[in-house]
């Protein structure tokens, strides 16, 4: 039980009984599939970036195949290496990414720009049929780094990791504000790219909130997109390329608005009878304008896993929903926050549970995703899928997301656990986080499928989108379609031909 902690070890137990060992396969005796670029482009390419930024070894090639959902996971455990890139590139500035889709083009060379690596929906697996060869962009020297004190705005390379810009912006007395449970691993860049939500969301809002400008590479060449504050010049193009996933081009850098860091963290935990009592308090808070900087309810699933310690297992627990509210800034705002946060959760029936919890659940906030692998050692399998809905809809959308994937995975006999949490709130409704928990059935490419196919027809047969800040990539496809009809499909055909007329940028990815 490598990397397990103890309390959640008594819990796969008490939940699946007895679990038997699937150890993945050893990396190093991989087959990795033969190289299929051809001299000339090779040459090409490392006449731009030079031969150390062009490599082909194994090593390389496997850290850059697919991304991080659960399908990619087992994969990559069972030694399937058939998305690896033949060779990963990394280019130094704008110019060379221009000039590497030039020869990309020429040579009809598949591009998969990769920022981070953590996509978990299939977005960094291109199609390679077609195409002579597949590029991965690494863009980790694109790190270049710029301040605006006046404007408050901060110029940031795509390739730089969220860390490192969060490094940097501290320097200078500023937050990036976005703090996604990727954040140690994904880059700004990709941030831009899947229209990435962090966990202080309510506070900072989305990524794509922040982005007031942005360079992007494509196939015809260069776009700037640096508008003023607010334009009223038609439609937005700077929207057009947040969540385009590659697909219309590289992103080089983003300009976003910066925040002051805050000198105050304060997170708490409260606790209500039901998630649907701490669903009608988010809304009135958020609609009523009390924001905390970090809002999140779990239900009664999530909660009596959450609340779970080593001793403590299986006996009664005290029930209801567990919400956290964080709030962040200087002593003086979030003092007035704090106070006006905790009287209307009390107005609205919550019971304060004071700071362990909230800070504990800050201490690990980047945590649990990891667990995944670990799991999957003992034949555990854990993944995630999210949604967004009006608070209308948002009951209807929990129940039938959480019915669909208990009776899609019924069949597999084992134990099922599904829990939820809102993890981002608007005025006009909220984000529905599920984790779902069983035993590996011999196929858990197939199990997993199966769920995930059951809990998207329920998104869209609800009425709510099929992702609120996973993105689309490969995996959410079929129910992007239907979200966005026959037109919304076309349209977005029509920019891609336009745009990328070898269609060399990330194949497959994000257009039905
Ligand atoms: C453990 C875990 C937790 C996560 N938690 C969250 C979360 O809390 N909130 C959230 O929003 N997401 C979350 N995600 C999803 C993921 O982290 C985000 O989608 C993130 O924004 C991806 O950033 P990245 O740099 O890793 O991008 P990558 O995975 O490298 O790329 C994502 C997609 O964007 C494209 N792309 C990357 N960089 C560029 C660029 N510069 N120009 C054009 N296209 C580009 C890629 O080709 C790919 O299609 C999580 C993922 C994991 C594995």
């Amino acid at each position: 039980m490598t990397n397990i902690p103890a309390s959640a070890w008594q819990l796969i137990e008490l939940a699946f009984g007895e679990t038997r060992e699937t150890p993945a396969v050893d990396k190093s005796t991989l087959a990795v599939p033969p190289i299929s670029l051809t001299d000339a482009a090779m040459v090409s390419l490392r006449q731009i970036v030079g031969s150390d930024n062009v490599t082909t070894d194994n090593d390389s090639r496997i850290s850059h195949t697919r991304g991080k959902s659960t399908t990619d996971l087992i994969k990559i455990r069972t030694g399937d290496l058939t998305d690896a890139p033949d060779a990963v590139v990394r280019p130094r500035d704008t110019d060379d990414v221009a000039a590497i889709l030039a020869v990309c083009a020429e040579h009809t060379i598949a591009v998969v720009p990769y920022g981070g690596g953590t996509s978990v929906v299939g977005g960094l697996a291109a199609q390679s049929d077609g195409y002579t060869g597949v590029v991965a962009l690494d863009l980790t020297h694109l790190n270049t780094f710029a301040v605006d004190h006046e404007s408050r705005l901060a110029t940031l390379g795509a390739g730089l990791l969220a860390p490192q810009a969060e490094k940097l912006l501290n320097e200078h007395g500023y937050t990036l504000g976005h703090f996604p449970q990727s954040f140690e691993y994904a880059s700004i860049g990709g941030f831009a790219a899947t229209r990435s939500s962090g966990q202080a969301s309510s506070g900072y809002g989305r990524f794509d909130s922040m982005v007031k400008a942005l360079t992007v590479v494509t196939p015809m060449g260069v776009l700037r997109l640096d508008a003023a504050p607010a334009s009223a010049t038609g439609p937005d193009l700077r929207q057009l390329i947040l969540g385009s996933e590659g697909a219309f081009g590289i992103i080089t850098d983003v300009t976003i608005a910066v925040r002051p860091q805050p000198a105050q963290r304060i997170y708490e935990t409260w606790r209500f009878a039901t998630f649907a009592d701490g669903t009608r308090a988010m809304r009135k808070l958020t609609q009523d304008g009390l924001n905390p900087t970090v809002f999140r309810l779990s239900d009664e699933a999530e909660t009596a896993i959450n609340l779970a310690k080593p001793g403590s297992i299986g006996a009664d627990n005290p029930g209801g929903c567990l919400m956290v509210a964080g709030y962040e800034g200087t002593p003086e705002r979030v003092s007035r926050l704090h106070d006006d946060v905790t009287a209307a959760l009390e107005e609205s029936g919550g019971t304060s549970l004071g700071a362990e919890d909230g800070e504990h659940w800050a201490k690990g906030r980047y945590d649990g995703p990891y667990l995944r692998d670990a799991l999957l050692d003992h034949g555990i399998l854990t993944e995630t899928l999210e949604t967004a809905t009006f608070w209308s809809r948002l009951h209807t959308t929990y129940v039938a997301v959480k019915e669909a994937i208990e009776a899609a995975l019924a069949p597999y006999g084992n134990a099922v656990i599904v829990m939820c949490h809102i993890s981002h709130v608007y005025e006009s409704g909220a984000s529905l986080y599920f984790t779902v928990v069983t035993k590996q059935h011999e196929d858990g490419i197939e199990q997993w499928s199966a769920a995930k196919k059951a809990a998207s027809d329920a998104m869209i047969a609800t009425g709510a989108t099929i992702t609120h800040h996973h993105a689309i990539g490969r995996d959410h496809k079929p129910w992007f379609a239907q979200e966005i009809g026959d037109i919304g499909v076309s349209v977005l055909r029509a920019v891609k031909q336009r745009i990328d007329p070898t269609g060399i940028l990330n194949p497959g990815v994000l257009i039905p």
